[in-house]
């Protein structure tokens, strides 16, 4: 049976109650959780404030980045075994689940040689005055991560809050808690001292809710549903304390006619079906020039009817979604569809003989899909691309922006101007241009406006987020 980790010690929940884990490729139990609830987050925080006070606070930035490095070069050492336990927990396709490890082990280099590169600043001030602005850690950060990409989301999210000297509390998703507990065992083998990273399993409205409000943290940083990232923001705002939030997207592709469509078309594919349209940035509308739309539409059809799904060792384009609750909402999805006659264009294959008690979904491209439809305005996070076109460029940009939610985007055109004008017209955290990376570059600002979010994550400016600065204004005459 799984342990969590706390204070440096794997642990079962005081309560002794456990939770099942359950394969997406046929649904059968294989391993056991602990199920953490609000007494093993006490200890957790606690473990978290006493690291502060003790051998972890005492290190410089230096060391808790040379820390952090080794344990980048540790996940490296341990590639294989830990996209494995990836594949298993979440469904992914190996390559996909190879892919996230090798970012995991990148979030950890990228921080650990940045957590002596950030520093305060002298300002000028009066005569006989010398004013210091500090960078200073917050203390213990509460990190709520989901199920969609749990080694990805455990090193965007506590990477620069170590670097930083913070302490972290992590509660993984109940359905992906695997690899962020072998993280923190890692972290105790390159020498984390105890406490500086403690990962507490279990449900969210028990575990998940009882960090939120804990009055012993200092920051949260979530990553999940808009409904849940209301309730947290309403915990942090009663403790007074800040709080980034990611709450997903339906990030559209603006094309227009002038577009290299042999380039854009295999990229809007991926951009849906890379980890079974399971990915906050997916890019999940597709805006078309009307000029063009018989034309990208035929070819994404080709592309589409070709997608395979199987299970991780199968190693396909799709893997199954990571629970029945997930399978049963694309497939609501893929109905509403089909209520409202919209057009199935086309899609994937399921592989034949795969346990039919396994959470495998169809990939679907969908034609003309009305901008107010369900399709079009909520997060699917499953292999569902809503297309729809557009005659000018006006009409393109309120197509992007036609929804509460403000992510990512990617505008396709070769036309210079336009690229400017549209890319600085759409609201969003991130667009790219003849391009897309979803879940791309650990260099680079990410985050939401509208309802997706707010706060940064990545980058220098996720050092920022998670450290505050103190200005010492001191008289000497
Ligand atoms: P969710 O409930 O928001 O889960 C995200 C995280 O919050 C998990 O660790 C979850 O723990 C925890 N949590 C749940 N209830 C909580 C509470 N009351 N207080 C504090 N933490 C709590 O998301 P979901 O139910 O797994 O997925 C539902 C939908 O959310 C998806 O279909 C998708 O649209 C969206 N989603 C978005 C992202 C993203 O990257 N933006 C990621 C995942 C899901 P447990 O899982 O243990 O309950
Ligand atoms: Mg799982």
């Amino acid at each position: 049976m799984a342990k969590m980790f706390i204070n440096g010690q794997s642990v079962s929940a005081q309560s002794g109650k456990v939770l099942d884990v359950l394969s997406p490729v046929d649904g059968k139990k294989f391993d056991e959780i602990p199920r953490g609830e609000k007494a093993d987050i006490d200890l957790a925080v606690t473990a978290a404030n006493n690291a502060l006070v003790s051998a972890w606070g005492k290190l410089t930035a230096l060391e808790r980045g040379r820390l952090l490095v080794k344990l980048g070069e540790k996940v490296l050492a341990n590639h294989e075994e830990l996209a494995l336990l990836e594949a298993r927990d979440t469904g992914k396709p190996m390559t996909t689940a190879r892919t996230d490890i090798t970012v995991l082990a990148r979030y950890f280099e990228f921080y650990g040689s940045g957590s002596d590169k950030i520093h305060g600043m002298v300002l000028p001030f009066l005569n006989g005055y010398t004013v210091n602005v500090l960078r200073e850690p917050l203390g213990v950060t509460a990190h709520i991560i989901p199920w969609n990409y749990p080694a990805q989301m455990l090193g965007r999210s506590i990477a620069p809050a170590l670097a930083m000297g913070n302490a972290v509390v992590v509660k993984p998703a109940e359905d992906a808690c695997l690899t962020p507990i072998r993280i923190a065992e890692l972290a105790r083998d390159v020498g984390f001292p105890e406490g500086a990273i403690n990962i507490v399993t279990g449900l969210g409205e028990e575990a998940g809710a009882a960090l939120s409000e804990h009055p012993g943290i200092n920051f949260i940083s979530f990553t999940g549903s808009n409904e849940v990232g209301v309730l947290v923001q309403r915990a942090a705002a009663k403790n007074v304390i800040k709080c980034v939030l990611e709450l997903g997207g339906k990030s559209p592709h603006v094309v227009f006619g002038d577009c290299d469509l042999d380039r854009a078309v295999p990229i809007i594919t991926r951009g849906i079906i890379a980890n079974t349209g399971q990915t906050c940035t997916a890019g999940s509308r597709l805006i078309v020039e009307r000029s063009i739309y018989p034309q990208i539409m035929e070819k994404l059809a080709k592309q589409f009817s070709q997608v395979k799904v199987g299970t991780p060792d199968m190693d396909l384009d799709c893997g199954p979604v990571v629970n029945l609750a997930q399978r049963e909402r694309v497939e609501f999805f893929l109905k509403e569809a089909q209520k409202s006659n919209i057009d199935v264009v086309a899609q994937g294959v399921i592989s034949p003989g795969l346990p039919k008690e396994g959470y495998y979904v169809t990939p679907t491209l969908l034609g003309n899909v009305p901008i107010n439809h369900r399709c079009n305005q909520e997060e699917i996070f499953g292999p569902v691309l809503a297309a729809m076109s557009f005659e000018t460029e006006a009409e393109a940009i309120a197509l992007a922006n036609g929804t509460d939610y403000g992510l990512m985007a990617a505008v396709w055109t070769e036309n210079g101007g336009r690229q400017q004008r549209v890319s600085k017209s759409i609201k969003a955290g991130q667009v790219y241009i003849n391009s897309f990376g979803a879940g791309g570059g650990v260099e680079l600002p990410f985050g939401g406006v509208k309802k997706s979010g707010h706060g940064r994550e990545k980058g220098f400016l996720a050092l920022e987020e998670v450290s505050a600065t103190k200005t010492v204004i001191n008289y000497h005459g």
